[in-house]
């Protein structure tokens, strides 16, 4: 069996804003990675969602 190498994120374009704000997402609203920063998301128990697109 060979063990599989677990990619973080496949694509890094998107996740890109998640990544470099980290904490700050906890802090304030994360911006949608679809509809592009100035789109806020939604805040949820433990998701996010895009008001604009739905994108969570
Ligand atoms: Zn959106």
């Amino acid at each position: 069996m060979a063990k599989k190498t677990r990619k973080k994120h496949p694509n890094i374009k998107k996740s890109e804003k998640y990544e470099i704000t980290g904490n700050e997402i906890k802090k304030k609203n994360r911006f949608c990675p679809k509809c592009g920063s100035g789109v806020f998301m939604a805040e949820h128990k433990d998701r996010h969602s895009c008001g604009k697109c739905s994108y969570t």
